[in-house]
């Protein structure tokens, strides 16, 4: 038996005697055996990888060396494991950091399929389909994806994009519970991120604000799936009463005459993290809707939880405390990013301290023991704001910048954020934050005639990102040009830049670092990198024909190191990738992809056929009336997934002025039968009628007719 092997079974067979209080016998390791002692003290057992940031402190870093920075060269594919679910090849986004305990990693896909392979050979073990209603497809503003499970004391949560928490059996994956934690079917909720354990319970939040609805999370029973409690992030109308006290206070920092209709926003749907020592549940919360302030709480004010980070008492559900990032959220400034903790020295005291770097472009240091602001820098370029306040913790807003509402504003970060869901990792030997940076700049714009739309998009600010079109170039002038996609590592008790690696993509991933001094991070043009912790300096590329959106994780087993990454482009970015994504070029196959020193090279997917002849649309009479109306029905119902028409369309979602024959021909049932909803096609009844589907038609036959008679010539 090796060392390692040892330092692997000690722990384990002291949790099996654990759980069996009286037991003579060892028993075999019950799979899944994560509990809070194993977490707590997850770096006597770096080769494990128990929780979504390893540790209960979120960090995204390890322990592990064995790759270093002289010999990560040889890093290569060590297995592959290709998605699967009921529905075929999974095309969609992979966000999730993989689970690895005993041998056995966990996680979670697109449709919030859950699967368990050996993290030796990648063979699967069980694989959990779910089968989401594929009408939740349309609630998701930001494709099917979903963020991790958590595997706690041999059982594995998942969040289902329609709204289930379901709790299944690590040795098997069967179902043992599930609990609908959605209070409203109609609204256009969904759940994407990953539950969160914290004192025996599970948490779990939800997504939605683009369209309206109102942010909560609900907590229950780990073992049972009881219902233990909810807590609102934004109150309802007070009219309908306070569900918690908080709601009363929250209620106070907005317009008595709010509009209601909307929810008001404020969902979670970011990684949380949990400290068992001072049972403290930290939460991020997201962004407001409709996103202008003069609609939504004409009279102003802070509108709590928006955009705010907040500490709550697993046990009862009540608030701690909160901090909030963004007061009078109207930009998309989501602080759902990950949360995470370090104990470090800041001006000569031992802090307790929580890190985020949410969309705002701050890099917030919390006290986490009572929310104090430690510091806030900005970490990309901000202009909507020119500091943070240290006394009040408010930011300086420069309101000639930011407020849009009487004109157009070029305002960064934009609604992506300075830093979006790729979680960051923090490196406590070198002291780093390696944080995945957006530059980028977006012109805002206020849209008239604010009434809630049910069933659709409700952000009411039009969006324009850079590079802008020609007829926003103005917007631009004066401003430093946008660098896009940055790693950036971060000294978090300076608050300053250390080294930056700008690399090209659409969406860059998630971060991993270890004390191989290590920074790994793919990219949506398909490439593993890695980097050295210090310098920057890249070390190593490795191209897999899967852009990779998604953080790395690493772990050990035998004596050999791995790292691994789910690899599969998608999320907000699914509807627009660009020509340099690895999408643009092969089929977006999800697979999780697996190295280690001396591995092989990394099959690439299957070429992506786009068909690049246009077919004859049907022969159908076509109405001038008919096709504006389908127009602007398009505009509002379908551009949001499909977006343009022609060339330059990269997406694996279907080019509309390009159908083929059958598409026609189901047209109608697609769209308000839900023919093609397994696939992600939500069906429409809800809102549009057959006139409204034939309108649209009929614009879209006008569209493809013009593209099929400009091929003949
Ligand atoms: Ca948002």
């Amino acid at each position: 038996m090796t060392i390692d092997r040892f330092r692997t079974l000690v722990p384990l067979l002291i949790a099996a005697f654990g759980l069996l209080p009286g037991c003579q016998n060892p028993r075999p390791v019950v799979p899944g055996s994560i509990d809070e002692k194993r977490l707590v003290r997850a770096d006597e057992e770096p080769q494990q990888w128990m929780s979504l940031g390893r540790n209960f402190i979120q960090q995204h870093h390890s322990p592990l060396k064995k790759i270093d920075t002289a010999n990560v060269a040889t890093l290569g594919l060590a297995w592959e494991y290709n998605f699967l679910n009921s529905r075929g090849k999974v095309n969609r986004g992979l966000e999730a950091s993989p689970i690895v305990v005993d041998g056995v990693m966990y996680t979670s896909g697109a449709w919030s399929v859950v699967m368990a392979v050996d993290a030796k050979t990648g063979a699967e073990i069980w694989r959990y389909d779910p089968n989401v209603d594929g009408r939740y497809a349309r609630k998701a503003c930001c494709d099917v994806v979903n963020r991790g499970v958590q595997v706690w004391q041999g059982k594995v949560y998942v969040g289902t994009l329609d709204g289930y928490l379901v709790c299944v059996d690590a040795a098997t994956g069967k179902e043992i519970w599930r609990a609908d934690t959605f209070t409203d079917r109609k609204a256009f909720y969904t759940i994407t991120g990953a539950p969160q354990i914290a004192a025996g319970k599970v948490i779990i939040g939800n997504a939605g604000a683009e369209f309206g609805v109102r942010g909560y999370i609900s907590a229950y029973d780990a073992e049972t799936g009881k219902f233990s409690w909810r807590f609102y992030t934004v109150p309802g109308d007070p009219a309908n009463g306070y569900e918690h006290p908080e709601m009363e206070m929250a209620s106070k920092t907005g317009d008595p005459k709010s509009d209601w209709s909307a929810g008001g926003g404020g969902t979670v749907w970011g990684q949380m993290a949990y400290d068992p020592e001072l049972n403290l549940l930290y939460v991020g919360t997201g962004n407001a809707t409709p996103y202008p302030i003069w609609y939504r709480s004409p009279a102003g004010g802070d509108n709590l939880f928006l955009a705010s980070i907040l500490a709550i008492d697993p046990d009862t559900g009540r608030l701690k405390w909160h901090y909030q990032t963004t007061p009078g959220e109207m930009w998309d400034f989501t602080a759902t990013m990950n949360i995470v903790l370090a104990d470090m020295k800041i001006n000569g005291q031992n802090r307790k301290v929580l890190m985020q770097a949410p969309k705002n472009g701050f890099f917030y240091i919390l006290d986490r023991t009572n929310g104090e602001l430690i510091s806030a820098k900005p970490f990309v370029p901000v202009n909507w704001a020119d500091s943070v306040d240290h006394k009040t913790g408010r930011p300086v807003v420069n309101m000639a910048n930011a407020w849009y509402k009487d004109s157009g504003k070029y305002i960064f970060p934009g609604p992506p954020g300075g830093h979006s869901w790729p979680p960051m990792s923090f490196n406590p030997t070198t002291g780093l934050v390696y944080i995945p940076t957006i530059d980028m700049a977006f012109v805002y714009e206020n849209e008239d005639n604010y009434k809630f739309r049910p069933g659709r998009d409700n952000m009411f600010a039009r969006q324009t990102p850079t590079p802008l079109p020609p007829d926003y170039a103005h917007y631009g002038k004066g401003w430093p040009e946008p660098e896009y996609e940055v790693l950036k590592a971060w000294d978090p008790v300076k608050q300053k830049e250390v080294w930056r690696m700008p690399f090209p993509g659409t969406q860059n991933g998630g971060v991993l670092s270890t004390d191989g001094h290590l920074v790994f991070q793919g990219s949506s043009t398909g490439y593993l990198l890695v980097m050295n912790a210090t310098t920057g300096q890249l070390l190593k590329k490795i191209y897999t024909g899967t852009g990779i959106v998604a953080p790395p994780i690493t772990y050990e087993l035998e004596g050999e190191q791995y790292v691994a990454v789910m690899a599969g482009y998608g999320g907000a970015v699914l509807f627009f990738p660009g020509e340099q994504d690895a999408v643009a070029k092969y089929r977006n196959e999800g697979r999780i992809l697996a190295f280690k020193l001396g591995g092989g090279e990394v099959p690439l997917p299957p070429v992506q056929k786009r068909a690049d002849t246009v077919s004859a649309p049907p022969a159908k009479a076509l109405h001038p009336k008919q096709i504006e109306k389908g127009m602007l029905l398009y505009r509002s119902y379908c551009s949001f997934c499909h977006g343009g028409f022609g060339s330059g369309h990269y997406s694996e979602v279907p080019d509309l002025s390009a159908m083929a024959p059958v598409t026609h021909e189901w047209f109608s049932d697609i769209l308000l039968k839900g023919k093609l909803s397994y696939y992600g096609m939500s069906d429409f009844s809800d809102v549009l009628s057959p006139d409204d589907v034939e309108a649209l038609h009929q614009f879209l036959i006008s569209v493809q007719s013009k593209r099929y008679q400009q091929q003949k010539k």
